[in-house]
């Protein structure tokens, strides 16, 4: 059997009771009202929440209230014991009433408590006295669980009830409307079946001083407002209908009625007749209620900031993107993230790299697209991603397959093949390159970039290649910070991004035009790129976390060893390419240059052909050069000549067959146009005072003329033609030297005492410097003093001393192949530099006579030698008069060549050879 009126004052109970406003008190107080409060339902689904109660005060406060049951006829009044201090007046209360246990719930006088009737003795009871329209007593059991309540398990102070409304519910139970009206006693249990039936007596409020009831009223009702607006939202009216409340007793069991606190200490309110003790009583409990409220609150605001906290920047995130999806930003956006991380996923970085890249990742999910740092930001990790951190080629390291493709791609360079060969022999054996660095140094156009190109393809590596000419500042190698607007990688890194693999063949050109000044030194930066002791942490300024470079192929080029920064000359292995004579130049040209101009220009490789006569031509009259670059560039003017001829429909096939097309020695005038260059040196010493020098200049070897003559005057010397102090010192040493030699050279010594001597080196424009013009200006001063022409299949280099003894120079290698290209026989050179012959091709050797001198006397005699010899050796027939343009041609533009040679112009100091002290400007050396 199982039937409830349970109490409500149980947690559940409790809770749910707070949620809601307490019952609208009356403007009339003496009506009972109702609370929202509700007995427990035993019976599942029973009763609704409080809110949904069938409660029709709380739902229409302005509503009458229900109809007061009338006392049952003929029950006498019971007497209560208001000894008259109540100002209420008691209700018409029976003497006997049914008794209707309650199970936890107190119901106070003035209150309204919808409950639920289960148990089978409560039910019988309403059926009989409620639908009797009876007052009954309700009375809380003195504990919930007893279900069937015998008359020790009753309290004995209760409320006399009315019911205002009952529902008969499915499953048999009732809901109840009911509301207090009086307390009373139980006096004694009449009867205890078919449910309690008691004798009872009423219990009016008591109270002692109406003033303190009146204060203790008036605190409780604020008391109670500010609870209840701590609860739950405040009905505006509630605040007026409490204090409008006279009577202290109903307002403070009001005030109990609504409070959730426990059954205990309802019951205990309810059983203080006294009502300032009652309202005492409540003071305490609602300060106690307000003060858990309070702390409850605390706690609430603590709880929520915290999670505030954690849940601002998600809150934010959120926001940010719905916001960005409002702007119509948000999927570009993610799809931009997804692709980063993406990338990120597929760099394979190393882990530092990496979680560098998705810390910044991160940062960029929570910024704005439109902030400049965005996109600063997301550059970065896009560099980052973008390397090649894990990406290598595979190394295909055949010796003969390399052999192969360095002979298909360079014609000669025999040495410099050979040592590029065993480097990658090491490279297979040893899998590291720890190995010096290779450095190719010799004039532009002889192949340095062509042969790295070639180490690449041989190996099937990348090839990548910067130029470092000009290159002042250090963030150029190493980035810059990216603190700085615009921050990129520096050219090592950029380049190794271009390649895409992290083990490409390297080529770091001009490695002799590094600059340094106030923006830092680029070749300390360049050292730790190339020492394999720190490559393998090479750090950009930009990047921030290191790369590693040691997988990287290095290989420099220069056109000369004396600007090269010591430190990374030590770190270089120098190979060197002089330059090519015509043969060689013929050879190339034809295995590579015309093959590939044929190519180029679209032109069928059988159709054109070049005859030997038409290269030489192009060599001799129209480059002047060590390299090949102006030899190519001719060919290609000619090649495009020919597919103009071609696309023209000349020559017309006969039998749907080209006829070859062959370009001939003529062609090449008639394509070319005149010639830019030709040899000059039989015209130019064909006169006494000049005579040839032989130069050396980054961009190769050059002849070079030491002009002299004489006015007469007062002993003066003038020098010109842009001579730095060395050469002007030589020149007055050349002098001197010749003065003292006057009479032995038949030279009238007076001469000097009466004659203005003019000592000049053509091209004027062009500044010089050098010790190794000596000889060749004091020849051209014997040749103007004694009248004697030089002769013109003769070119010298060496410097002279005042007693007359020739010293070493540098550059011999490159001074003969130019004294070669200039159509000389023979050339002077000081004795000490027959060694420096070795590095010479023997066949090379051969098509020159050399004379070794230590005396400006051995000089002279090689100079003005008996012309027979040339005859002997049939020397002179090249550069004889056939060969000279004819008069009226353009002049030889001596100047012409060094100016117009970007090398020459661009490029810092060239050092005198190797023994000699440093020029400061770009000048030739005699
Ligand atoms: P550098 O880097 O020394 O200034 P390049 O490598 O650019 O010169 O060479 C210029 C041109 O000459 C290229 O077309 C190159 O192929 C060609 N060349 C240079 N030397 C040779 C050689 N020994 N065999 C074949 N071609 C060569």
């Amino acid at each position: 059997m199982s039937d409830s009126e349970r109490g409500g004052g149980g947690a559940e109970g409790r809770k749910k009771r707070r949620r809601g406003a307490p019952a609208n008190p009356s403007r009339e107080e003496r009506r009972p009202k109702m609370s929202e409060s509700r007995d427990d339902a035993n019976a599942a689904g029973a009763a609704g929440p409080p809110s949904s109660a069938p409660d029709p005060a709380a739902q229409s406060p302005a509503s009458p209230p229900p109809p007061l049951p009338a006392p049952p006829s003929g029950a006498s009044e019971a007497p209560g014991p208001d000894a008259g201090a109540s100002s209420s007046t008691p209700l018409p209360i029976p003497h006997e009433l049914a008794i209707l246990p309650l199970k936890e719930a107190v119901l106070f006088p003035m209150t309204a408590m919808p409950l639920t009737v289960g148990r089978k003795r409560s039910l019988k009871l309403v059926d009989e006295q409620v639908v009797a329209g009876k007052i009954i007593g309700t009375v809380t059991q003195l504990r919930a669980d007893v279900e069937e309540p015998t008359e020790a398990d009753l309290r004995k102070i209760g409320t006399a009830t009315s019911i205002a409304k009952m529902f008969k519910l499915r499953d048999g139970s009732a809901r109840i409307l009911a509301q207090g009206i009086q307390r009373f006693r139980i006096l004694e249990i009449l009867r205890a079946d078919p449910y309690f039936v008691a004798r009872i007596e009423t219990i009016a409020d008591v109270i002692e001083d109406p003033q303190t009831a009146e204060a203790l009223k008036r605190t409780v009702g604020e008391l109670f407002i500010k609870v209840l607006s701590m609860m739950a939202n405040l009905p505006d009216e509630l605040p007026n209908m409490v204090s409008s409340m006279e009577h202290p007793g109903k307002l403070a069991d009001f005030v109990a009625g609504n409070l959730p606190i426990s059954s205990e200490e309802k019951q205990d309110l309810l059983d203080t007749f006294v009502v300032e003790a009652r309202l005492k009583k409540l003071t305490t409990i609602l300060n106690r209620e307000l003060r858990v409220l309070e702390i409850g609150t605390k706690i609430q605001e603590e709880a929520k900031k915290e999670i505030d906290k954690k849940g601002r920047e998600m809150f934010l995130r959120e926001q940010l993107k719905a916001i960005r999806e409002e702007l119509g930003e948000g999927d570009d956006q993610v799809a931009l993230l997804k692709e980063l991380k993406e990338k990120i996923d597929a760099a394979k970085m190393p882990p530092e790299a990496d979680k560098v890249a998705r810390d910044e990742l991160k940062r960029l999910e929570s910024m704005n697209p439109g902030a400049a740092e965005y996109s600063v930001s997301r550059t970065y990790v896009e560099w980052l991603a973008s390397l090649p951190w894990s990406v290598s080629t595979e190394d295909n390291l055949d010796i003969r397959a390399a052999r192969k493709i360095l002979d298909d791609d360079h014609y000669d360079l025999e040495k410099v093949k050979e040592r590029i060969l065993e480097y990658l022999a090491v490279l297979k054996l040893r899998k590291d390159l720890k190995g010096p660095i290779l450095c190719f140094v010799g004039p532009p156009g002889v192949g340095k970039t062509s042969l790295g190109r070639s180490i690449a393809r041989a190996i099937g590596r990348k090839f990548i290649r910067i130029s470092l000419g000009g290159v002042r500042d250090e963030a150029e190698i190493r980035g810059h910070r990216r603190t700085y607007v615009g921050a990129l990688p520096g050219r090592v890194i950029q380049s190794l991004k271009k390649a895409g693999a992290r083990n490409p063949v390297f080529m770091l050109d001009e490695v002799d035009k590094l600059g340094a000044d106030f923006r830092g030194d680029p070749s300390a930066a360049l050292l730790e790129v190339l020492d394999p002791e720190q490559n393998s942490t090479f750090s950009d300024h930009y990047l921030e976390v290191p790369f590693d470079l040691s997988h990287v192929l290095f290989i420099a080029t220069a056109n000369m060893l004396d600007t090269i920064p010591p430190a990374l000359r030590d770190r270089l292995e120098i190979l060197r390419l002089p330059g090519y004579t015509e043969e060689e130049k013929i050879g190339i040209a034809r295995r590579h240059l015309v093959p590939k101009q044929l190519k180029e220009h679209g032109l069928p490789s059988g159709h054109v052909r070049f005859a030997k006569e038409a290269l030489a031509r192009i060599i001799r009259d129209y480059t002047r050069e060590n390299g090949l670059r102006n030899l190519e560039r001719e060919i290609a003017n000619i090649c495009r000549k020919v597919a103009r001829e071609l696309a023209e429909g000349k020559p017309r096939p006969t039998n749907g067959k080209l006829p070859p097309r062959v370009i001939e020695s003529e062609d090449v005038r008639k394509m070319l146009g005149p010639e830019k260059f030709f040899r000059e040196v039989a015209e130019r010493t064909s006169e006494a005072g000049v005579a040839t020098g032989l130069a050396w200049t980054p961009v190769g070897g050059e002849v070079l003329f030491v002009e002299a003559t004489r006015m007469d005057g007062s002993k003066s010397f003038t020098v010109t033609g842009q001579l730095g102090d060395v050469m002007r010192e030589s020149a007055l040493a050349a002098l001197s030297c010749v003065r003292n030699r006057a009479r032995k050279l038949g030279i009238d010594p007076d001469i000097f005492q009466k004659s203005d001597i003019h000592l000049h080196v053509p091209a004027g424009a062009v500044p010089k410097d050098g010790p190794s013009a000596g000889i060749t200006m004091a020849v051209a001063l014997v040749s103007l003093l004694t009248k004697k022409p030089v002769r013109s299949d003769v070119a010298m280099t060496g410097e002279i001393t005042l007693r007359g003894k020739v010293l070493p120079v540098g550059g011999i290698k490159e001074k003969v192949l130019a004294a070669l290209r200039a159509g000389i026989k023979a050339v002077i050179l000081p004795e000490r530099n027959e060694t420096d012959l070795e590095e010479i091709d023997a066949t090379l050797r051969k098509e020159l006579r050399f004379h070794f001198v230590s005396s400006i006397d051995d000089v002279l005699k090689r100079a003005f030698d008996a012309p027979q010899r040339r005859k002997k050796r049939g020397s002179g027939s090249r550069p004889g008069p056939a060969r000279r343009p004819a008069r009226g041609a353009r002049r030889p533009d001596e100047p012409k060549r060094p100016r117009s040679s970007p090398p020459a112009a661009a490029s810092p100091p060239p050092s005198a050879p190797p023994t000699r002290r440093r020029p400061t400007r770009p000048q030739p050396r005699l």
